[in-house]
């Protein structure tokens, strides 16, 4: 601690995120990127974009993604809120609806950005205990919260809840902002999107950073009716005007228009996801269905934490959590076929020596 930090910055616990190796020669399976690389379309938006323009401030409402997503989702531009990548949104939307109120429920197996949120803007939390397969009860999400969170799907889990559930969810919280992260949504789960015109207390975020590729352009997007994408607004007017420069319009935009790129990945992804997650189960793998673009896996004749390290020693980088209910899973993204295969000869030799 330093004596010239501020009292809140003492008390922080920053996000641990996953390892970004320098090299290439890695197969890179712990921050569920996608392995296709974005939309050609987009990146030559993007070259095109990178011109005498740069001098110039980029639209601060980014009004013509807006457009380009509100009439592929059938909403207007004011129940869309662009930022830069959806942790940006979440930190801000933790801040419009859910600073100075009760504490804000989400699972206890989860992202784990949203106790970070909690501790910056010092909201308290309530954790609601997934059951044995880290299923969720939607009847418990119910209470005096100052607002609730939901990862759909979840993750590191991987599991999806279905819309009846989220409705359910919404009905039971009237009152207060339910948050719906939908940052994996695209590889297999139903968005909220469509409950957005009859629940003003929804608000469904997403991401340009896993099905569209473009991790590393930071791009999300919330969607809402007016009234929550106004505080959304308020809240990015007081911290930052621009927080999506030229060049991630430009590329977001192209990227979102490109719909065969879009399918095409997202189906090679699913479908490797299927084949992966059986060959692990022969294996011996204990693997949770998936409806992202990762598997959450465990294994009983070997800790997750030294697979990981046999893994990694192979060139093969996964997740592991240090949280307690989870030590003994790791988290694998799904890459390219090829990188599938390698990854499953890996785990084949490494249980052997294991045994
Ligand atoms: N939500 C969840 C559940 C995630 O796993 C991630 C990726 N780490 C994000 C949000 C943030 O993604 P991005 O900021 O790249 O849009």
């Amino acid at each position: 601690m330093s004596r010239l930090w501020s009292p809140i910055v003492e008390k922080l616990v920053p996000y641990r995120a996953g390892e970004q190796p320098t090299g290439s020669d890695v197969i890179k399976l712990n921050t569920n990127e996608n392995p296709y690389g974005p939309s050609p379309m987009a990146l030559r938006a993007i070259c095109a974009a990178a011109d005498d323009r740069l001098r110039l401030y980029p639209d601060p409402t980014a009004t013509g993604l807006r457009r380009a997503i509100g009439s592929k989702l059938n909403l207007t531009s004011e129940q869309i809120f662009v930022g830069n990548g959806s942790d940006e949104i979440l930190a801000h939307a933790f801040n419009a609806f859910f600073r100075g109120k009760g504490p804000v429920a989400f699972a206890d197996v989860t992202y784990s950005f949203y106790k970070t949120y909690c501790a910056l803007y010092e909201v308290p939390h309530h954790e609601i205990a997934l059951d044995a397969a880290f299923r969720c009860d939607p009847d418990v999400y119910r209470g005096a919260f100052g607002g609730i969170v939901i990862a759909n799907p979840n993750a590191p889990t991987g599991l999806k809840m279905d819309l009846g559930q989220i409705e359910q969810i919404l009905v039971q919280n009237a009152d207060r902002v339910v948050l719906v992260d939908e940052a994996y949504v695209d590889f297999g789960a139903d968005s909220a999107v469509a409950l957005i015109p009859e629940y003003e207390n929804l608000i469904v975020v997403q991401t340009f950073s896993k099905s569209r590729s473009l991790a590393g352009l930071r791009v999300g997007f919330a969607l809402a009716q007016p009234d929550l994408i106004e505080a959304l607004v308020r809240v990015k007017d007081s911290f930052n005007s621009y927080p999506c420069d030229r060049l991630a319009l430009a590329g977001a935009e192209a990227a979102w228009e490109d719909e065969n790129w879009f399918d095409e990945t997202r189906r090679r992804i699913v479908a490797d996801r299927g084949r992966t997650l059986e060959q692990m189960q022969t294996l011996g793998f204990k693997v949770l269905p998936s409806a992202t673009n990762f598997l959450f896996t465990s294994h009983e004749t070997i800790a997750a934490e030294r697979l990981a390290s046999d893994l990694r020693s192979k060139g093969i980088l996964v997740r592991h959590f240090g949280q307690d209910r989870i030590r003994n899973w790791l988290r694998i993204s799904i890459g390219t076929s090829k990188q599938c295969d390698a990854l499953l000869e890996a785990m084949g030799d490494c249980l052997e020596n294991a045994s």
